[in-house]
């Protein structure tokens, strides 16, 4: 089992200053191995397979990798005698972050979604230093050791639990201050109790939504804090004070760090109210159907559209975009994250099921009543049923992930006969 716990760092000045002077070197040290691998990928790349008779050969270098470049940390030291200040393992780690980025933008992830070019990270964008390995020893009397810094002052909020050992420190500059972040694993593992079988007494079903965060199959709700919506006012009203300032002045510089402590606080609450409507909902019941949302899909944008004379024309993103925010501004994701969490840890557990057909059909009588996004009620005029229109999605969140299948019984309701109706 892993665990990461985050404790505030209580620095000196002279240790401040020499982290800081770390994560510059290491920036820098970032952006010259990107742009070893760019220089390699621009000028030995090629279009095409076949060459003509007489061309000119460039000079073939040898593709920097992984291991070139941890490799070149050794000259690098002797050249930049500077940088054997640096701890070797930190060093070493930003050779990784390299890979990393680089892997994800040439090959993708482990399910081929890739990245975006990677950037050059310019000042203050190189925040965190990685300890890949420490030991539990290392921290005591509200004290952590980290190699060539020394004993830092820790806030030690809350004891490190026991059985775990800790294996990695990551120090970060944020904008209130130092963090540190330890992963910590049990050596034991934990056998899992047996397996929970949803049922219907068991199993509560969520539909996170836009105007509510979340309705209940039960018909409740769970509303989103009014205060998110203060604070967004509030940034909006520094960041335009902000942009009215000049470029690298004292003042601007005052203010971006207003900024940087509001958006701070903004993620801090909502993820306080995360785990407290995580909490809430699992003292309901123990099992939890959400919609398998694929929220990063949902946020893509949307492809340009063309007309016959190849005139580009609305596609919608301006009206996504206004959606797109709203999904940002809920963190679905997070909050599921949080909640499997939760419930695994108290024995229960999430279990995502397939949104289709979960707006458009009638959980009661299980027909096809057509609805736009506008439509905020769910009125059916087999049954008679008439509920919200999110509370309708959420009992049928459930019976989906009970097992009932939303294509056997469907049937339209034709155009003619709803018309009627209407
Ligand atoms: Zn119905």
């Amino acid at each position: 089992m892993r665990k990461a716990y985050q404790y505030q760092l209580l620095p000196t000045t002279e240790q401040k200053t020499t982290m800081e002077r770390w994560l510059d070197m290491l920036r820098l040290q970032y952006n010259w191995l990107l742009a070893e691998r760019f220089r390699w990928w621009e000028e030995n790349r090629c279009d095409i397979n076949a060459c003509p008779l007489i061309c000119h050969l460039p000079e073939l270098r040898d593709n920097p990798d992984y291991y070139s470049q941890k490799r070149s940390v050794v000259p690098l030291k002797s050249n930049r005698p500077w940088y054997k200040e640096i701890y070797s393992q930190v060093l070493q780690d930003c050779v990784t972050r390299v890979k990393l980025a680089f892997d994800r933008f040439v090959k993708g992830d482990s399910k081929g979604n890739r990245s975006g070019r990677p950037r050059f990270k310019g000042k203050n964008r190189y925040r965190s230093l990685t300890y890949p390995q420490i030991d539990i020893s290392d921290i005591k009397n509200n004290r952590i050791h980290l190699s060539k810094i020394g004993w830092i002052k820790l806030v030690l909020h809350r004891p490190i639990p026991d059985g775990f050992k800790a294996k990695t420190a990551i120090v970060t500059k944020k904008s209130d201050g130092w963090y540190v972040t330890i992963t910590l694993v049990a050596e034991s593992v934990p056998t899992s109790s047996v397996e929970i079988i949803p049922t219907d007494d068991n199993s509560i079903a969520l539909d996170l939504g836009l105007e509510k965060f979340a309705a209940l199959d039960t018909g409740e709700f769970v509303d989103i804090p009014q205060h998110f919506r203060h604070s967004e006012e509030k940034l909006a009203k520094l960041q335009r004070k902000v942009t009215a300032r000049k470029k690298g002045s004292r003042a601007r510089k005052l203010l971006n760090r207003r900024v940087g402590r509001l958006h701070q606080r903004i993620a801090r609450a909502r993820k306080q109210f995360h785990f407290e409507t995580a909490k809430q909902i699992l003292q309901k019941a123990p099992v939890v159907f959400v919609e398998d949302l694929a929220v990063k899909n949902m946020s893509k944008r949307c492809k340009p559209k063309q007309d016959e004379q190849s005139n580009y024309v609305a596609n919608g993103q301006s009206r996504k975009s206004g959606l797109n925010k709203s999904i940002a501004d809920a963190g679905w994701a997070q909050f599921i994250e949080i909640l499997s969490f939760k419930a695994e840890s108290a024995g229960g557990k999430v279990v995502k099921v397939n949104p289709k057909n979960t707006s458009q059909v009638c959980s009661n009588c299980l027909n096809i009543v057509p609805k736009t996004l506008k439509e905020r009620w769910h009125d059916c005029n087999r049954c008679n049923l008439s509920i919200d229109r999110d509370t309708n999605s959420a009992i049928l969140i459930k019976k989906v992930g009970l097992g009932v299948s939303l294509t056997i019984k469907r049937s339209r309701v034709k155009p003619r006969e709803a018309h009627a109706v209407a």
